[in-house]
């Protein structure tokens, strides 16, 4: 098969290297890529939202098969005008996207599915969302209506800090009921009514250690997460997405993609707080590294409704993702600084080190993003992977070089 991955972060070098794993390929384009990626497929110079580009590729190069890495490609239509052209695509249509890009749309798919979730209300009017604050109290989560790259929630331990938020994130918004437990993410890929469970993993969002410090796109995952066994991971399929894809598909919008649904794990069982679309980044890198099943034939199964005789297959190794990032992140990281050694912590035993934010200058590898490398391991235990995956990154030469030191703790 001839596949055009689209995307340029560590979770498209990790698809990128299982896809390449495949005896049923026969070409990996990736476009736009980025240098680790071009070890092991030809980029192609696309930009990731350029759907009309990537169709035109598509079609003119006979591509059997399209996997979009981001949300951004889905958001802006790949999937429908791959519909429309006849090419198979491994990703949702602009309706079934609705599920990351509007809270609202995904509670209110939850509520019709009976899909235990937090208890919500929408609001238009300010006036109405400080008068419900008040007669609620606190804790309670207030949330922007739409994509706001995790800016846009507000877990308030106060009435007065609700009102700040709700002023300061503006009309639509989404209050909901404050959860208790632990949260997982989990992983399936899906087509129409059907889901084939991936796995599970716990990310890690805020910059620093203790969890403290801005939010950041992941800085490490661990899959899966301790206490969130398979068959509690079965469970929470159950309860949390297959019910989802069966009002999806009644709606007339079935999905076809890989979902992520985050979830909390309450003392009543797991309950939904969101779902995306795609695979999570840095969680995609950690749950491929546990794969041993061929990914090609199925996400050629998810694009063509037909998961029926899918087999993944997961090993019970601990898989780790630590992200280096430069210094700066997330505001203004530092750019250009030269990366030295990646081959070197590559050589421990089952160390993967998957690029995101770096350029290839002449032979030298430097820092060009702020999430710029996912040093990766898999062992049978977490301690064991915790243990490569730090030997790994400290092997990596990079004067601003940043790296969470409690990644899976
Ligand atoms: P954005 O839309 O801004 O990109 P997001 O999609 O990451 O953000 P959510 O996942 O809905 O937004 O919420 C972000 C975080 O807030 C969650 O990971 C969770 O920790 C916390 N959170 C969200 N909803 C609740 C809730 N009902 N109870 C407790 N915590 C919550």
């Amino acid at each position: 098969m001839r596949v055009l991955l689209v995307g340029s972060g560590g979770r498209e070098h990790a698809l990128a290297a299982s896809l390449a794993k495949s005896p049923q390929l026969s070409k990996l384009y990736v476009a736009p890529g980025n240098p680790g990626i071009e070890n092991i497929a030809t980029l192609v110079p696309l930009q990731a939202d350029d759907v009309q580009g990537l169709v035109s590729f598509a079609s003119e190069n006979h591509i059997d098969l399209i996997v979009p890495g981001p949300e951004a490609p889905l958001v802006a239509g790949l999937a429908d005008a791959c519909i429309a052209h006849g090419i198979p695509c491994a990703g949702p249509t602009k309706a079934a996207a609705l599920l990351e890009g509007s809270k609202a749309f995904t509670k209110e798919v939850a509520d019709a599915a009976k899909i235990p979730t937090a208890r919500w209300e929408r609001f238009e009017d300010e006036d109405a969302a400080l008068e419900f604050v008040r007669r609620r109290g606190a804790p309670i989560v207030v949330k922007a209506d739409g994509l706001a790259a995790g800016k846009g929630v507000v877990v308030a331990q106060s009435v007065e800090e609700a009102e700040t938020a709700i002023r300061h994130l503006g009309m639509p918004l989404v209050i909901e009921e404050c959860l208790v437990g632990e949260e997982v993410s989990l992983f399936a890929f899906c087509s129409d009514e059907k889901a084939v469970l991936i796995g599970a993993a716990r990310d890690h969002k805020r910059l620093s250690d203790g969890d403290k410090g801005p939010n950041t796109g992941g800085m490490g995952a661990i899959s899966p997460p301790p206490n969130f066994d398979k068959t509690a991971q079965e469970k929470a399929l159950d309860l949390t997405v297959r019910p989802m894809l069966a009002e999806m598909a009644r709606r007339g919008t079935p999905f076809r993609g890989v979902i992520f649904a985050g979830l909390m794990l309450t003392e009543e069982g797991p309950k939904l707080i969101e779902y995306n679309v795609r695979f999570g980044d840095p969680e995609a890198q950690a749950l491929l590294l546990r794969l041993k099943s061929d990914l090609l034939p199925i996400l050629a199964g998810v694009a063509e409704g037909n998961l029926d005789n899918a087999h993944a297959e997961f090993s019970d190794d601990v898989a780790i993702s630590l992200v280096l990032a430069a210094k700066g992140y997330p505001d203004e990281p530092r750019k250009g600084g030269i990366i030295r050694d990646i081959e070197k912590a590559e050589a421990l035993p089952n160390v993967h080190v998957f690029h995101a934010g770096t350029k290839k200058v002449n032979n030298d590898i430097l820092a060009n993003g702020g999430r710029v490398l996912t040093v990766c391991a898999i062992a049978p235990n977490l301690h064991e992977a915790r243990n490569l995956a730090y030997q790994g990154a400290e092997i990596i030469e990079w004067d601003d070089k940043i790296f969470r030191s409690d990644i899976g703790l």
